[in-house]
């Protein structure tokens, strides 16, 4: 499948060291968009940059922690310096720590709220101005959020999960009254079931056991699936904007 509107264009993906961060990595630099990649494990973000390289495209690896804000604007320096000031920024790093909240546990708590909004307002706050500048030089200019189907539908031990994904489409919409009117386009994806890393750091045995019980029942979307939703919306005409699409395996309801 090939898109419109991806090549020449520089992105920003967050999360892209594995699942559909590295996807959509992977996808927009085959469509010709030069892409910075951002996560913790740098020799996982430089496997990820060399496959793209290898395959004629163009990809930097940056290695960042978006709950640390020294590291989120050395980071933004970096891409600046070596590719200038970005126009398609994908917030796809997130962490889901599942448990019953009577479980009491406040570090997945906060690593969840630190990383999937603190961290995605961090990034937003990092590249706006390079949003803004390429929107009003007449350039296509993207914020794509990574949500979950989470956002609507409550799992039982979810729920803090839940929360910030609801906090995240929120915060998708009513950046639209900010940025839509300065031609910035804003999207929340919602994937449901995707195969990716994310279930591997539940600490919850029977609740990981659940979970995998889901991916046999449904069938899991590949991440490869997801990024190509995130290259579609991206590559629509600069007045079209998918504000909200929900992706879902077939078999989720
Ligand atoms: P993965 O665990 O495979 O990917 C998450 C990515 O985020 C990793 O590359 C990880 O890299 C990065 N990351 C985590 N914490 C940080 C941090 N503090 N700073 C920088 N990067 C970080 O899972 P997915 O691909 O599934 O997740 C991508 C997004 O999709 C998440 O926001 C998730 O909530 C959402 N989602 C996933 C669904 C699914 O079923 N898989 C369904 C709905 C939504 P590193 O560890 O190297 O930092």
């Amino acid at each position: 499948m090939s898109y419109e509107n991806l090549a020449g264009r520089t992105a920003v993906v967050t999360g892209a060291a594995s699942g559909i961060g590295e996807a959509v990595a992977e996808l927009l630099a085959a469509q010709g968009a030069r892409v910075a990649l951002l996560a913790r494990r740098g020799e996982r973000l430089e496997a990820v940059a060399g496959k793209i390289r290898a395959g004629g495209g163009e990809a930097l690896a940056v290695v960042a922690d978006v709950t640390d804000e020294a590291s989120v604007r050395a980071a933004t320096a970096r891409i600046r310096t070596t590719y200038g000031p970005v126009d398609l920024v994908v917030n796809a790093a997130g962490v889901m720590l599942p448990n019953p909240v009577e479980a009491g546990r406040i570090d997945e708590w906060q690593r969840m709220i630190d990383t999937n909004v603190t961290g995605v307002l961090r990034i937003i706050r990092a590249f706006t101005e390079d949003l803004v500048s390429a929107a009003a030089e007449g350039r296509t200019a993207d914020l794509v959020n990574i949500s979950s189907v989470g956002a609507h539908t409550p799992y039982p031990h979810y729920a803090v999960y839940g929360a910030t994904k609801a906090a995240l489409t929120y915060l998708s919409q009513s950046l639209r009254t900010e940025f839509g009117p300065r031609d910035v386009r804003v999207t929340n994806i919602e994937p449901g079931l995707t195969e990716s890393e994310l279930a591997s750091h539940i600490d919850n045995a029977e609740l990981a056991g659940q979970l995998d019980g889901m991916f046999e029942e449904l069938g899991g979307l590949s991440a490869g699936e997801v990024a190509d939703v995130v290259a579609y919306v991206a590559s629509r005409p600069r007045r079209v904007n998918l504000r909200q699409v929900m992706v879902l395996p077939t078999r989720q309801a």
